[in-house]
């Protein structure tokens, strides 16, 4: 986290932290957890939350912004870096709240968002019970409030302020990372992985279905050609060490793929099924990994952030996937 931010609301731990270029974290308490998941208000002449956390929480999103100042027509866009639910779940509910903001969003993503069925119904499968307790439905946005981008648009937010789009699949095909010049800030989503309070490095997302090793490590690249002065991470919150994090993590990624790849081909030649390789590779990547993680993952909700967003078993069915593909020789350049 930097040391910069001073904070607003009383509350303790407080929704909203302003950060000396400008931008206005908002916790989006998503699974009622604070620092899960951040949206971030750029106060621009048009006005631009990027994320929104899950439908399930965004009334906490919509408070915020309304004590911020926003009304009914102030927010301009709403962008979101990808559609899994934690970053654009509410995104129906802010467009509904706000008429006049357009929902910025991947091509390969835009149709999911004006007719959310199969999303819903493939997040259900996905993420389980949590589906209806930390998540909720997405609901659906008027096709022409829904822009699909593609890789090097830009967004105007007036006054000669504008925000470079890059297409960034790795961990998902449908994946933006936003440059912002003016203040030199990458807000990368999950392309990157995360850092939640208490780890001491970040740590990859590779979930499935998507994740590809080589699209990640382009993703960062990109990033890094831009010469950032500081990332945002949707989870949680910046970095200042620009340079240092994304060679970080992209020795990370490599390091998390290498050490699940021994450990599949381990399991392949035992010949346990599907299952038993799954379970090797988790139990692998949580021994080899934990030890780093661990010393700040003491107390019971930073253990409890890590197991809803970024636990162990969803990164080793993203990196199997991932080697089988990669074995079968299907992998398409995204993912
Ligand atoms: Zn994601």
């Amino acid at each position: 986290m930097g040391g910069d931010q001073r904070t607003d609301g009383g509350s303790a731990p407080p929704p909203v932290t302003r950060f000396e270029d400008g931008v206005i974290a908002i916790d989006t308490l998503t699974g009622g957890l604070t620092s899960v998941t951040a949206g971030y208000l750029l106060p621009a002449a048009r006005p631009t939350l990027i994320e929104c956390g899950p439908a399930l929480t965004v009334e906490a999103v919509l408070q915020a912004l309304d004590a911020l100042g926003l009304g009914p027509q102030d927010l301009a866009y709403l962008v979101v870096t990808h559609i899994h639910l934690d970053h654009a779940g509410g995104a129906g509910d802010v467009a509904a709240a706000f008429p006049d903001a357009t929902v910025i969003v991947s091509d390969l993503g835009a149709r999911h968002l004006h007719d959310p069925e199969k999303l819903n119904a493939s997040s259900r499968r996905v993420y389980g019970p949590l589906f209806d307790t930390v998540y909720g439905p997405c609901t659906p946005i008027e096709a022409g409030r829904v822009h699909g981008v593609t890789d090097g648009n830009t967004l105007d937010l007036g006054g000669g302020r504008r925000l470079e789009l890059l297409h960034t699949p790795g961990h998902a095909k449908h994946h933006i990372g936003v440059f912002d010049p003016t203040i030199g800030a990458v807000f990368t989503g999950d392309s990157i992985g995360v850092k939640l309070p208490g780890m001491h490095r970040i740590r990859p997302a590779t979930p499935p279905a998507d994740f590809h090793l080589e699209a990640s490590l382009d993703s960062i690249s990109r990033y890094r050609e831009r010469s950032p002065e500081r990332l945002y991470l949707a989870h949680y919150g910046p970095i200042d060490e620009p340079d240092d994090a994304l060679a970080e993590a992209a020795d990370q990624l490599r390091a998390w793929t290498d050490v699940a790849e021994e450990a599949y081909r381990e399991a392949l030649s035992a010949g346990g099924g599907a299952d038993h390789e799954l379970q090797h590779v988790a139990e692998t990547l949580q021994q080899r990994f934990a030890t780093e993680l661990d010393p700040g993952l003491e107390d019971e909700e930073s253990i409890q952030r890590v197991e809803l967003l970024n636990d162990t078993r969803s990164n080793a069915a993203g990196l199997l996937r991932y080697l089988q593909r990669r074995d079968a020789g299907t992998l398409t350049p995204l993912g």
